[in-house]
């Protein structure tokens, strides 16, 4: 099993890392008014792109959402599904497209099962990603807003909002 698998089955560790992530970002959106969007994503891209891919084999779509889903990114699901399983998850519990694979949704319930924030943010209905902000910096849509911007007719639920 690889560092980062063995990482991964320890969500709690890694949703407080989030969480204490998530502080700092909203607490330094003025980075945003002095600097730019544009040149603090020129900035953070590489750090973040560097941390999450060797962590969570991040596919950098812009919109995290690791923290509802088990702290396992969605975009390693060969299908990108972002609201859970599509139906041909193998007995064994294997991945329909790539039969070696465990499904990442298989992943993502058992390791929200162990979170104690978080956890059940599986069950928030995701919006479909925005594909514009694929190969941006998650953490400067996060800061800007970004992330949350949906398409036209699009509905979030309230929580997903929060
Ligand atoms: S949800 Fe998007 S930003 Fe988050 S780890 Fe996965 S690809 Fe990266």
């Amino acid at each position: 099993m690889g560092f980062s698998r063995r990482l991964q089955d320890h969500p709690r560790l890694l949703a407080a890392g989030y969480k204490a992530n998530l502080w700092v970002a909203m607490r330094s959106k003025f980075a945003i008014r002095i600097l730019g969007a544009k040149r603090l994503a020129r900035w953070l891209y590489a750090p973040e792109e560097f941390t999450k891919r060797r962590i969570f084999d991040c596919k950098m779509c812009g919109q995290c959402i690791l923290h509802s889903t088990g702290m396992t990114c969605p975009m390693t699901c060969p299908k990108n599904l972002r609201n859970g399983p599509c139906g041909g998850v193998r007995a064994n519990g294997g991945c329909e497209v790539i039969p070696e694979m465990r499904c990442i949704w298989v992943d993502a319930y058992d390791r929200s099962q162990k979170m104690t924030t978080y956890g059940d943010d599986l069950h928030i209905l995701q919006p479909p990603v925005d594909r514009q902000l694929e190969g941006s910096s998650a953490w400067v849509n996060l800061m800007t807003g970004d992330d949350k911007v949906s398409t036209a007719g699009w509905q979030q639920s309230p929580k997903a909002e929060a």
